[in-house]
């Protein structure tokens, strides 16, 4: 069957696909929401584990787990875990691992609302966090206390892009005995896969790369062992927050071109990110690839490429900030990333705008922060978008 040594373009394409009635090339769509049992001991036996087969779709469909099982070869984990969202899956995760009264240590440059997650909802729940900066191995090191249960990195993390050691990161979690969660949806498996480097468990929103095409919102927990996904696959079913048969089927499909689209989203990254640091206008770069990136040492050693996100300074504030998101054509103004399509937008009078400027520098939002996520369009396209925008820059 399936040759555990193909390479990764290789399995975006095949992965998860099975045998179904009729010889389907694509996973059909069991747009069902529960299965008939054959008798009264065949729906005992579903129940009991005994027998492997489907139940309800809230426990298990197969144009789910198909998808799940492509993401968990994709990431080199055992099984995966579909959600409803890139939220639902890291909910799903840290209620699964952590109990009333233990500690959580979390990157500061996290994910907005997961950031909201852990203060808002997981405090109800006894649960401790310290934020630190998880680029400096020291500060994950300082910050561990005896409940420690779990450590949550997003690398690179958002909109900073700082890089954390996840090699490092992964050896100080194993010798406090917590687990180390790593939120992999700015790079994907194309080019970071954390499992290899001693990471416990992969979260995604799929939302981004792993879908693509911005179409769909959905999240993935992925695991390496059977303990760690029977109790995961528990939480879920009682939280709900599944992904269901129809979005699976359209991730499952963008997976397919996972691997081309990062080749061609790192190949114009990288010239816009070159371009960016030569025109006048910009104070400063950040992307992975270029070497005045802090740890652009620790990049090169974990990942593949370095993938289609890109933060700028413009020299000019925030109204230069203005200026240049309304008056960008082809690049898109709006949130999100990791779409066929480049979308650009400015923290500091979008997405943190309510947060005020304090907070915002506090989190090293500046005002003049653009962030861009690198689409598959021509490049000279989306550099001549760019470049009269920023010529509109007083
Ligand atoms: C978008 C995003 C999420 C949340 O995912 P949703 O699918 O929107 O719920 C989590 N982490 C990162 C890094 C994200 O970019």
């Amino acid at each position: 069957m399936k040759n555990k040594n193909q390479n990764f373009e290789t399995k975006c394409v095949h992965a998860g696909i099975k045998e179904y009635e009729f010889g389907p090339v694509v996973p059909p769509i069991y747009q069902t929401s529960t299965f008939k049992f054959k008798s009264t001991s065949h729906g005992a036996s579903l129940f009991k584990g005994e027998e492997e087969g489907y139940i309800y779709t809230r426990m298990g469909n197969p144009t789910i787990e198909a998808m799940e099982d492509a993401v968990a070869e994709l990431e080199g984990g055992y099984k995966a875990l579909g959600c409803g969202s890139g939220m639902a899956a890291i909910h799903t995760c840290l209620v699964s691992l952590l109990n009333h009264g233990e500690h959580l240590i979390c990157s500061k440059a996290v994910y907005g609302p997961t950031n909201t997650l852990i203060k808002n909802v997981l405090s109800k729940f006894n649960i401790e966090t310290t934020f630190v900066t998880t680029s400096k191995i020291e500060d994950i090191k300082n910050a561990v206390r005896p409940n420690t249960r779990v450590i949550y990195i997003e690398t690179p993390g958002n909109p900073t892009l700082e890089i954390a050691d996840l090699g490092e990161t992964a050896k100080i979690a194993k010798s406090i005995n917590a687990k180390l969660v790593v939120d992999n949806t700015f790079m994907s498996p194309a080019l970071q896969q954390p499992l290899t480097l001693g990471v416990d468990i992969v979260v995604h929103s799929m939302t981004k790369f792993l879908n693509g095409h911005a179409d769909v919102v959905a999240g993935i927990i992925v695991v390496k062992d059977k303990e760690t996904y029977t109790l995961f696959r528990k939480t879920l079913n009682q939280l709900g927050g599944v992904i269901d048969p129809f979005n699976a089927f359209l991730v499952h499909r963008g997976l397919k071109t996972l691997s081309i689209r990062i080749e061609k989203q790192c190949k114009n990254s990288m010239q816009i990110a070159e371009y960016l640091e030569n025109h006048t206008k910009v104070e400063w770069v950040r992307y992975p690839s270029l070497k005045s990136h802090p740890e652009y040492e620790i990049g090169l050693k974990q990942h593949k490429g370095h993938g289609a996100m890109i933060s700028f300074e413009l020299k000019g504030g925030f109204n230069a900030g203005e200026t240049m998101m309304n008056h960008v054509e082809l690049c898109q103004l709006a949130v999100s990333l990791g779409g066929v399509e480049t979308l650009i937008q400015h923290p500091a009078s979008m997405t943190h705008l309510s947060m005020g400027k304090d907070a915002r520098k506090e989190a090293g939002i500046t005002d003049g922060l653009v962030r861009l996520s690198v689409g598959i369009e021509n490049v000279d396209d989306i550099i001549a978008d760019i470049d009269h925008a920023l010529s509109k820059i007083i």
